[in-house]
């Protein structure tokens, strides 16, 4: 029967996150009783480290309880005003930085701020899942721009410059990305950077990674190659990633003035601001010692080892190499047309729910970045759980027909 009362036009357009749902319905599993190996989610393993956690608990105690200023409490954003200047050398003031619920509440304020019916907002694919849905809910349309598995899900500029209309009005760029792991070249950069300063496009860098990577020195990043951006960039990170907290929900974002003033305004007539604990605990994070993202990453180095060439031993599987994030990213199309019990494997998703359902591997089809040859594990879970998820991963395939 039809509810009696209808939803929004907007709400329709949209779909709950998936790697949130596939995360769910693994946990439910699990609570359960089932032995579900979990590469859903992506979030670190780690505990949030002691002296953060202290912040909070502090905060509690000293009563920190109340509302703070909408964009964040001052002292956070001139600590991460430092964290910028240090890390980068870029100079923002305090009131060119937002604080959110997290990054992904940064990214909902900077569409609600920035773009409306008849603007187009260029989205790199294999992407993050809730591009196109946080692009939508403000009533822009997102063009997806395919990244190809042979140069590495690189930025292919003369790729790019075919989806460019008079509409474009900004881009999303993520480096290293979720869910391929890649790290966008420097010429790659210079090479968008130049179009986005002849488009006035607005540039969206999501570097929610950056402190996790496999390279070799500094991550290119567009504001170092192409300075003459920072009027028109937007630049997005958190603590989720970075200090093990992606509970505590703190994002933000740095940017010209009148661009995060929009972003307040939007956030002082929705969630008014972000947990005042959590902010506490935030800047405990950005402004005391920084080797726990290195700890954390060099943890990973082994993890990633192990995975990609496990992945890459199995027939038939190809997988680029990450160079950031934690997540690898095979292509598995090589399976698809196959079936198990006369049921067919036909693409990601099929996939997805015959590893889970027969093999008791929660992963993410590559059809949620909008990839359907691919599918997403995140290594950010122990040595012991990989090695058996990937022996399980294995023989799945194996046992396709
Ligand atoms: N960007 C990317 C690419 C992500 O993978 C995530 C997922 N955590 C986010 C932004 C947002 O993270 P959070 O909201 O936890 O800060
Ligand atoms: N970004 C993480 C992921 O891709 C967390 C889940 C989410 O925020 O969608 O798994």
């Amino acid at each position: 029967m039809e509810p009696k009362i209808s939803l929004s036009a907007r709400v329709k357009q949209i779909k709950p996150s998936p790697t949130l749902a596939v995360n769910a319905k693994a946990k439910a599993l699990k609570a359960a009783g089932a032995d579900i190996v979990n590469f859903s989610v992506g979030e670190p393993d780690f505990d949030t480290p002691p002296h953060v956690c202290a912040a909070g608990k502090a905060a509690i105690d000293q009563g920190f309880t109340r509302y703070t200023a909408v964009p964040g409490i001052p002292e956070l954003r001139e600590a991460i005003a430092h964290r910028f200047a240090e890390d980068h050398g870029w100079h923002y003031t305090a009131d060119q930085i937002q604080v959110a619920s997290g990054g992904k509440h940064g990214l909902y304020n900077m569409a609600q701020a920035l773009f409306g019916p008849g603007d187009e907002v260029l989205v790199l694919a294999p992407y993050w899942v809730s591009y196109p849905d946080i692009i939508q809910l403000s009533g822009a349309t997102p063009v997806i721009v395919p990244l190809t598995e042979a140069k590495d899900f690189d930025l292919e500029p003369e790729v790019l410059a075919r989806y460019v209309t008079e509409r474009t009005k900004g881009i999303i760029l993520n480096s290293p990305s979720n869910p391929t792991g890649s790290v966008f070249s420097r010429a790659a950069l210079a090479a968008v950077g130049q179009m986005a300063l002849k488009g006035n496009w607005v540039v969206i860098s999501d570097d929610i990674y950056d402190t996790i990577t496999y390279i070799d020195g500094k991550l290119p990043h567009i504001l170092d190659v192409c300075p003459e951006l920072m009027e028109q960039t937007l630049v997005l990170n958190g603590v989720s990633k970075s200090f093990a907290m992606t509970g505590w929900r703190i994002g933000y974002t740095a940017g010209p003035k009148h661009i995060i003033a929009a972003m307040n305004k939007i956030q002082s007539q929705s969630t008014s601001n972000a947990s005042s604990v959590a902010q506490k605990a935030a800047l405990a994070a950005v402004s005391g010692p920084q080797d726990f993202p290195r700890v954390m990453k060099e943890a990973f180095v082994p993890r990633l080892d192990f995975i990609l060439k496990t992945l890459t031993e199995i027939p038939g599987v190809t997988c680029v190499k990450p160079s950031g994030a934690f997540y690898v990213f095979p292509n598995v199309s090589a399976y698809f047309g196959k079936s198990f019990k006369g049921k067919p494997i036909t693409g990601s998703l099929d996939l997805a729910d015959y590893l889970l359902d027969e093999a008791l591997i929660a992963a993410v089809p590559g059809i949620a970045f909008g990839a359907d040859r691919f599918i997403r594990f995140s290594f950010a879970t122990s040595m012991p759980v990989i090695a058996e998820g990937m022996k399980r991963f294995k023989t799945a395939l194996a046992n396709l027909s």
